[in-house]
């Protein structure tokens, strides 16, 4: 959904969300009936074929991740935000709870961990900030900075995958399913 998609459209090489489709995939988009882990079926060329439509949701024109939020309003954090592919996650800020939602990219469950996305959520939570985390079909809250450091140590989506327990996002199943190159 980001805004950088903007560049493409206008033939212009895009910058900051570069072959980035991470919040046009992996999140449930109520407005286009699309469930989480499932392409929206308007990517067009690893950006939006919707751009500057009347058809575009509100929720798509609105939406910038945090990366793209510090690069765009030039943000002092800017360089402590790495880009969701060198990531393998992207977050926002929620803004109504006092929260941040983390989206990782189910093919690179474990590269946040080691990107300095752990750093910046790790100060979000020190100030007093939950986490959710959308991991591999489970959705998990992360309510302490104690719990965080649980997250990072262990990996409790292969946990509860041994357990048998169901998935909190059912849609996870047919991403599952899918044969990838
Ligand atoms: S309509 Fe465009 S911006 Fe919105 S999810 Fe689909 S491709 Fe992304
Ligand atoms: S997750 Fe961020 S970088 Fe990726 S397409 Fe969306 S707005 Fe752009």
């Amino acid at each position: 959904m980001g805004q950088a998609k903007r560049r493409k459209e206008a033939g212009e090489r895009v910058s900051w969300c570069r072959t980035c489709t991470y919040c046009c995939t992996l999140p449930r988009i109520v407005a286009l009936d699309k469930p989480m882990y499932r392409p929206c079926r308007h990517i067009a060329n690893q950006g939006c074929g919707l751009f500057g439509q009347p058809e575009r949701p509100a929720a798509c024109v609105a939406y910038n991740c945090a990366y793209l939020s510090a690069r765009m309003a030039n943000a002092p954090e800017r360089g402590a935000i790495p880009h969701p592919l060198d990531a393998g996650a992207y977050f926002h800020r929620d803004p109504v709870e006092k929260a941040y939602v983390l989206f990782v990219d189910p093919d690179r469950p474990g590269a946040w961990k080691r990107s300095a996305v752990v750093d910046h959520l790790r100060a979000r939570m020190a100030e007093g900030f939950a986490l959710v985390v959308l991991d591999r079909g489970r959705r998990m809250v992360v309510s302490s900075p104690s719990l965080f450091e649980e997250i990072l140590k262990r990996d409790y989506v292969a946990f509860a995958d041994a357990e048998g327990r169901p998935l909190d996002e059912p849609s996870f199943a047919e991403w599952r399913a899918q044969a990838r190159p």
